[in-house]
Parts: structure tokens; C-alpha cells; sequence
């Protein structure tokens, strides 16, 4: 049920990490892909290494009038647009919560938050003028689904998303249009830090993700195989969330 021929998909971030793996996922099951990224070099590398169709769009995701243009450039290339991957991210600050800057925190939550947000919303406009039914899906983060002491603006940004696949969930159901979540744990890829990536050991798994790991959960809930999965956040972490780091 993973086949998507005859589907358009859109994905953000797929420059490198996360979503250029998905992208070669959905391309290799047949999909037409745009791959949106905000460094040029990487969305064309990607984009030249599918093995289906593929354009490249340079947008940050962050600026409404770039997520415009990339959903023009995608109904003009293809047609319409089924999938969406809305997954560009930053990692942002670490520094402890005393320290963080006003600036820093609004620059995490316009890539992190306001992103999705506008990624979600032109996904819907296009949805209503294609009168298609669809399917979304946000990559949030095992960082969504508990506290820790680090990395605090992007904690908060990644709770936000909850919000917007529940409220999209919540919207697009009655119109055939399904918004799901990846929580992915640690995956080495250019935004975690050997810091972060050290406490793989500590992961039930006792190892990082891969990014074709996530891939993999991404074309799931974005494929007919979850035809009755809305709404869900989808732990894709070795186990990560489900453990308590704190000893009773
Ligand atoms: P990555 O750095 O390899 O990929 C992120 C991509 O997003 C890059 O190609 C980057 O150029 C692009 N990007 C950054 N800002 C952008 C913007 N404003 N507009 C458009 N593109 C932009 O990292 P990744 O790990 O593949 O990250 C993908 C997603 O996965 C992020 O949302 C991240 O928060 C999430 N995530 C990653 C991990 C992990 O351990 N790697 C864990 C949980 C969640």
C-alpha cells in the first residue's frame, strides 16, 4: 500500500538529513517530488538524485511568501500536490534557560513553528482548490513529547507542532485530508550534536536512528496504509520516549 504513483509530494528540509531521505523514499515508490530547502546546493543534489521527477525549490520556510512560491512552483510543475513532509527544522541554542536571547528564541520558532504553520495552511488551500483529499505529515520530535534541561527554544517549539496536528487532524478529517506527526529520537544528521548523539547508548535500542528510519514512518503515515491514522504522533526512537531518565 506504500505506492505512490499518480501523487504529488512536497517536502521541506529535504536538502540533507531527515528530508532528503524521505524524498528518495517517495520518489523510489513512484511519487512526483518537490524538494524544498533553503541552501540551493543541497535541494539540487537531491533533487538531481531521485530517481523519479523531481523539481528543486530554495524557500525558507519561515517567510509566507516562500512557502507560496514553492506550492506555485509544485501545482506548476505537476499539477497538484497530495503529500506534504513538513519537516525543515533548526536546533537552535543550548544555552541554559537564564541565558537564552529574545532573538535566538524568535528565530527557533519561525523555522520550527511558524513554518509547519504556513506549510500546513497552504497545504489546505491547495487541498480546498483541488477539491483532493491528502495527507500531512510534521516531523515534530522525541523533544515534543517530554522535558529536558537543554536546547529549551526548541523544546517549545517542538511542543507547539502537538497543536498543529491535532487542530489540522481535527480540521481535515471531515474533507479526507489526514495530519500526522514523526517524533524521531536521536539521528545523526548535520542538526545533532555529537553531544546529543552520545546518549544513543542510553536509548532502550542502545543505538541512534538512521534518517531512512524515520523515512520509513513518514511514507507509512503518509501512505493508504494508514488510511484511519489522524491525529497521531509516531515515536520513531528506539524506545527513547517511553523510559523515565529519573530512577524511582
Ligand atoms: P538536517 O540539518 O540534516 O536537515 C534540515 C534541513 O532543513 C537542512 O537541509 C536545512 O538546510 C533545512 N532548513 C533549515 N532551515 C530551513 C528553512 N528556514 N527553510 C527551509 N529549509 C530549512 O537535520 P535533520 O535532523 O534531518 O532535521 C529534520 C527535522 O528532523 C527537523 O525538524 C528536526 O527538528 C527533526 N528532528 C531531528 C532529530 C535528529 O536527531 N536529527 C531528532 C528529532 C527531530
Amino acid at each position: 500500500m506504500i505506492d505512490f504513483r499518480d501523487r504529488v509530494a512536497v517536502v521541506t528540509g529535504a536538502g540533507s538529513g531527515i528530508g532528503a531521505a524521505t524524498a528518495h523514499l517517495l520518489s523510489a515508490a513512484g511519487a512526483d517530488v518537490v524538494v524544498v530547502d533553503i541552501d540551493a546546493c543541497a535541494a539540487e543534489r537531491t533533487a538531481d538524485d531521485l530517481p523519479g521527477r523531481a523539481i528543486a525549490v530554495t524557500a525558507d520556510v519561515s517567510r509566507e511568501e516562500d512557502v507560496d512560491r514553492y506550492l506555485e512552483a509544485a501545482v506548476e510543475a505537476f499539477g497538484a500536490v497530495h503529500l506534504h513532509h513538513l519537516n525543515a527544522g533548526i536546533a537552535g541554542p543550548a544555552d541554559p534557560l537564564p541565558d537564552l536571547d529574545v532573538a535566538d528564541f524568535d528565530r527557533v520558532l519561525a523555522v520550527n513553528l511558524r513554518g509547519p504553520f504556513l506549510g500546513l495552511r497552504a497545504a489546505f488551500r491547495q487541498y480546498r482548490r483541488q477539491d483532493t483529499g491528502g495527507a500531512v505529515v510534521i516531523t515534530a520530535s522525541i523533544a515534543s513529547l517530554r522535558g529536558s534541561h537543554d536546547l529549551l527554544p526548541y523544546q517549545i517549539s517542538k511542543h507547539g507542532l502537538l497543536g498543529a496536528v491535532r487542530g489540522g487532524a481535527m480540521y481535515g478529517g471531515p474533507i479526507g485530508v489526514r495530519v500526522n506527526a514523526v517524533a524521531p529520537g536521536l539521528v545523526p544528521t548535520g542538526l545533532a550534536s555529537d553531544d546529543l548523539l552520545q546518549r544513543g547508548r542510553t536509548v532502550p535500542q542502545r543505538r541512534t536512528g538512521t534518517p531512512d528510519e524515520v523515512a520509513n514512518a513518514v511514507a507509512y503515515l503518509l501512505s493508504d496504509a494508514a488510511s484511519y491514522v489522524n491525529g497521531e504522533v509516531l515515536a520513531v526512537d528506539g524506545g527513547a520516549a517511553s523510559v523515565s531518565s529519573v530512577r524511582a
